[in-house]
């Protein structure tokens, strides 16, 4: 996205708060030596390429475990293992044999191996961030530099090209008033771990490591902008916006419209540290529980002990509530080592979520067995448990997951769902619900099928529009499906977080939205400024709409006024 207006860099917004502050610029990384000479002994540089990894894969792996537990610390265990990837060091001793000086073997064994990743794309495409700030940090102890990062004195807007969580795991965030990057996308890690913390953010602000240090800028997540030199009237109106935002949190009543229809307003975790701060909030569940979250740095398939162990933490902690644990969605963009399936040119397209039961069964059911045996863990008054699958195509499917749910002693009071995420689920909808429990629409993955653009493109985002008319009407489509049927279809993808989008769900029939802890508040407080029928008009007016956009001004058109100013629209 460029710049459109002088003195505003647009780019895409986390979360809704604004606030304004002095830029910091995090340092970039170490300069590489001009004139490298040939190693005069290799074996000695390879050596010392060796050491510098493996100090870097040291220093990652205890940031990593002073955060674990969180998202965080799962990314830096990640990098850790990139840094001790033997296929790194092998390829850059290969290139010191061969006379490049040490400093440029790592740059350019790196180099190589991001390229390879993206061209992968997908998750593997956004970890290229990560695999350079590891070169980096070994190229900085090579050459004596600085390591990468940015020491904060005073609180500041963090900017940056983009962040790695190692940068982001060395910044004092006490001191972090807003983040943002010239690149990355709503799913890189600057997103995800602002959004947790609920601090502003805009990624992909073109332009943005052109700014001054110390100069002034205002973080405005809602607009997805950063303004430079704010006047009085923009201060203002992020103030109160902030304001009315922290009220908003105090309403810890469950979700419903103006007229009291109920719809459950659940979160999305991905690890216990995550459902722990989120049982902390209003929700009234969890609604997606991620669970290959918790495995991104295993290397072997996790023991149903141990996995048991988890889930009961998380069942613990939403006693009295609801919680639905996904099975494992491991592959494209989400690959997990030890379920990897190999040479797929298409693994967005390939043996993917619930279809990893094809290639390595044991392992569905091993995580089944898991989760009912956390459920006689945890005890009579942990929540209720609901298990659905990821990436279900057809009714088939769905009916081999209940049956092999059951055998593994998920039985008796324990809810069975699938993901609408394939287009063809959601054309088959009555079929799909009569063999299963309920349904949780993954409006990420159903944009990305619908509209045939890989979620990850930021190039793509205007296909990728959540208010695509062809995507809403699958969404109303199986939302009508499970009002016929009386059984619930909730939305656990990036939809259910936006206020306005929750209005015309909830117009569509939907019984839950599930999102980030973050949102909660503002999209309860949407519906409560609401009536059901005025979001049914809301529904109609955006399914009538030729266009995304249209979409989306058709509901704001029938908005309350006074829902406006807090909503920031
Ligand atoms: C989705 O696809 O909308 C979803 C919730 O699943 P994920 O984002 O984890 O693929
Ligand atoms: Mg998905």
């Amino acid at each position: 996205m460029d710049a459109t207006t002088e003195g505003v860099l647009d780019g895409i917004g986390v979360g809704r708060r604004g606030v304004v502050g002095p830029v910091r610029q995090v340092r970039g990384g170490p300069e590489l030596p001009a004139d490298e000479p040939a190693p005069a002994d290799p074996e000695a540089a390879v050596a010392e390429i060796e050491a510098a990894l493996a100090a870097v894969q040291e220093d990652l792996t205890a940031r990593s475990a002073a955060a674990e537990g969180t998202t965080l610390g799962e990314v830096l265990g990640a990098a850790a293992l990139m840094a001790g990837d033997p296929a790194l060091s092998a390829r850059a001793a290969e290139l010191v044999r061969a006379g490049t000086g040490r400093a440029h073997a790592v740059h350019d064994a790196v180099e190589e191996f991001a390229t390879t990743f993206e061209s992968i794309g997908g998750y593997m495409a956004e970890r290229v961030t990560d695999l350079r700030s590891v070169g980096d940090r070994v190229v900085a102890r090579l050459t004596g530099q600085p390591e990468p990062g940015l020491d904060l004195q005073e609180p500041a807007v963090v900017v940056a090209r983009d962040l790695s969580p190692a940068d982001t795991s060395a910044l004092d965030l006490d001191l972090v008033l807003g983040i943002v990057t010239e690149e990355g996308g709503p799913t890189s890690h600057t997103a995800i771990i602002a959004g947790q913390l609920g601090l502003p953010c805009v990624v992909r602000a073109a332009g943005a490591t052109g700014l001054a240090d110390g100069e002034i800028v205002a973080v405005d997540a809602a607009h997805g902008r950063v303004v430079l030199d704010p006047d009085d009237e923009l201060r203002g109106e992020l103030d109160r916006r902030s304001a009315a935002l922290d009220a908003l949190e105090a309403d810890r009543e469950p979700g419903a419209t103006a007229d009291g229809h109920a719809v459950q307003l659940l979160a999305n975790i991905g690890t216990v540290a995550d459902a722990e701060r989120a049982a902390a909030t209003a929700a009234e569940g969890v609604g997606l529980f991620r669970t290959e979250v918790l495995f991104l740095d295993a290397t072997e398939a996790p023991a149903v002990q141990a996995q048991a162990e988890t889930y009961a933490a998380v069942l613990r902690a939403f006693a009295g509530r609801k919680v639905v644990v996904r099975t494992l969605d491991a592959g494209a963009d989400k690959p997990l080592a030890f379920a990897n399936q190999a040479d797929e040119d298409n693994p967005a397209l390939g043996v993917r979520g619930y279809r990893l039961v094809r290639t390595m069964p044991e392992i569905v059911r091993d995580q089944l067995r898991a989760l009912a045996s956390a459920r006689g863990q945890a005890g009579a008054d942990a929540a209720e448990l609901w298990v659905m699958a990821p990436m279900i195509s057809t009714a088939g499917e769905a009916a081999e997951f209940v049956a092999t749910a059951r055998e593994a002693g998920l039985t008796d009071g324990v809810g069975l769902g699938v993901m609408v995420e394939v287009p063809a689920v959601a054309l088959r909808a009555d079929g799909v619900l009569a063999d299963v429990d309920f349904a949780s629409l993954g409006t990420n993955d159903l944009a990305q099928y619908t509209m045939a653009s890989d979620r990850l493109l930021g190039g793509l985002a205007d296909l990728l529009d959540r208010w695509q008319p062809a995507v809403l009407e699958l969404v109303a489509r199986t939302a009508a499906a499970g009002v016929s049927a009386r059984k619930p279809v909730g939305v656990c993808g990036e939809s259910a977080g936006d206020p306005l989008m929750a209005l015309a769900l909830t117009g569509m029939g939907v019984t839950s939205l599930s999102m980030s802890a973050g949102a909660l508040p503002a999209v309860r407080h949407a519906l409560r400024s609401h009536t059901l029928a005025e979001c049914e008009a809301m529904a109609q007016a955006a399914l009538a709409a030729a266009d995304a956009a249209g979409a989306r001004d058709a509901v704001v058109h029938l908005l309350r006024p006074e829902a406006r100013e807090v909503l920031a629209v």
